[in-house]
């Protein structure tokens, strides 16, 4: 696949809602379009009607899944949505969310954001019952622990269920017309409940998915914590002691939520500018304009540009409907292939020593492309500030992060990154500059692919590749 994208891939966006009377489909439809940057292959929204449960599935994204005809077709009183990026388990609809189990002669649904970094054990436990599994998910497995536990209370299951579970989860559960919530006691990935005009509650990987069916955001799920939602209720319950060491994921500040969500009490555009004049503190530069890469540089170029007193511009224009996908360009194209993603305005940067601001760099085989694409439309320095510290580490918490071979930082110095890419200067913001724009303390956060010291261990077969399960699999065959 032709891709002109080195970001680390984002995991999953969930929602869930109880509205008894309201177009729950359609509501959790607008939320997922608004957690759409969480995950671009998969789409998926279950619905409950009287107890009964229908899910719609599909590869692609959220207005590719669901035209009108197929919303219509899901009425009911609650519903729960998942939009998808492979972490565990690969790009395949079996592994596409919700996943469905049959519990006590009912169905329900679950939609996972994370990633557990204990299956193998869990899969061991579920297979010597007897389980089977159509996919390759870890979110298959925690449905299916849930759907085989005899407590009668989804409450008492998930209570029970949870202490099992390790890793990093934020999920969404419909079962029996509720919702039911619940967050890893590390506090990994995001999770928020928000109020509806008309009282009855929602859940969400983000608050912007809460603004967009215009919810008022009521706070963060907390480490460890249930929410169960049923009509006009919400109960909050301490499943499991917050750990000792949390770990919300700092990437979701640099990259991953959306600007205008609000992480922590914190809006995260506002923690993106802060970083910008942080590295324009730590890594003073003369040039003539500030230009981001967009659209996630955006808010640190805004900030270095302000803390600098050097010009901001738009000197790259980003297509702005690409998707993830498209039709592979032919060689003679290919060799211009950022350009179908980011062109760059040439009358602007013309001669000019340009400041370019990005949120990170992952392999850096689009960094390159872009330096020179700057210095061919005329551009006299480009001097590179990236808003996180290098990246030496993979993720193992449901992010992308390529593997610690591919991570150019992993073995490469600042100065040699600087040499591959072509920039006139490379700078990254140290990790105390980031702790300081993001303005929490560092005990609060999961900071692992800079620094290898994950929160939660990790298992050594774990280190070894994200398509575990098939090769396991392919292994037993042989
Ligand atoms: S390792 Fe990096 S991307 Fe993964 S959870 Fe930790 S900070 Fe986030």
């Amino acid at each position: 696949m032709f891709s002109t994208n080195d970001k680390p891939e984002e995991a999953c966006g969930v929602f869930g809602i109880v509205a008894p009377g309201r177009d729950v489909s359609r509501l959790t439809f607008y939320a997922l379009f608004a957690l759409q940057h969480r995950g671009q292959e998969s789409a998926g929204i279950a619905v409950s009607e009287e107890g009964r449960l229908t899910a719609v599935k599909d590869m692609g994204l959220v207005s590719q899944v669901f035209k009108e005809e197929t919303l219509k077709t899901l009425s009911g009183q609650a519903a729960i949505g998942h939009v998808r990026y492979s972490t565990t388990g690969s790009t395949h609809w079996d592994n596409a969310q919700p996943v469905c189990h049959n519990r006590n002669g009912h169905t329900l649904a679950l939609g996972h954001n994370g990633n557990l970094i204990n299956t193998a054990e869990l899969r061991d436990e579920l297979g010597s019952l007897g389980t089977k599994f159509t996919s390759t998910s870890d979110s298959e497995l925690m449905a299916a622990l849930i759907a085989n536990h005899e407590a009668e209370d989804i409450r008492d299951v998930v209570t029970a269920v949870m202490p099992k579970l390790k890793g990093a989860f934020s999920v969404v559960l419909l079962s029996e017309g509720m919702v039911v919530g619940f967050r890893d006691p590390w506090g990994i990935r995001p999770l928020c409940v928000g109020r509806l005009e008309d009282g009855n509650y929602a859940l969400a990987s983000e608050s912007c998915a809460l603004d967009i069916i215009g919810a008022e955001f009521l706070q963060e799920i907390g480490p460890g914590q249930m929410a169960v939602i049923t009509e006009k209720s919400l109960e909050l319950k301490q499943v499991a002691p917050p750990a000792e060491r949390q770990g919300l994921c700092i990437f979701e500040f640099i990259y991953f939520a959306r600007p205008d969500s609000v992480i922590e009490g914190r809006t995260v555009s506002e923690a993106r500018i802060h970083m910008g004049e942080e590295l324009a503190k730590e890594f003073p530069v003369e040039a003539h304009m500030v230009i981001p890469i967009p659209d996630t540089g955006t808010p640190a170029a805004i900030g270095f540009a302000r803390a600098s007193g050097i010009p901001y511009g738009e000197g790259l224009i980003k297509n702005r409907y690409i998707g993830r996908t498209f039709i592979q360009p032919d060689q003679s194209l290919r060799e211009h292939g950022i350009r179908v993603k980011l062109n760059p305005l040439a009358a602007l940067i013309k001669g000019k020593s340009l400041v370019v601001v990005d949120d990170s760099i992952v392999r850096g085989n689009t960094t390159n492309k872009i330096v020179r694409m700057l210095f061919e439309a005329g551009a006299s320095e480009v001097h590179l500030r990236i808003s996180s510290p290098p990246i030496t580490n993979p993720c193992f918490y449901g992010i992308d992060t390529a593997t610690s071979t591919e991570l150019i930082a992993s073995s490469k110095s600042v100065a040699e990154i600087r040499k591959r890419v072509g920039a006139t200067s490379l700078e990254y913001i140290s990790l105390e500059g980031l702790q300081r724009a993001v303005n929490m303390p560092a005990e609060r956060f999961c900071r692992a692919c800079f620094t290898g010291d994950y929160p939660v261990d990790v298992p050594d077969m774990l280190k070894m590749s994200k398509h575990r399960f098939e090769q396991v699999e392919k292994e037993t065959v042989k």
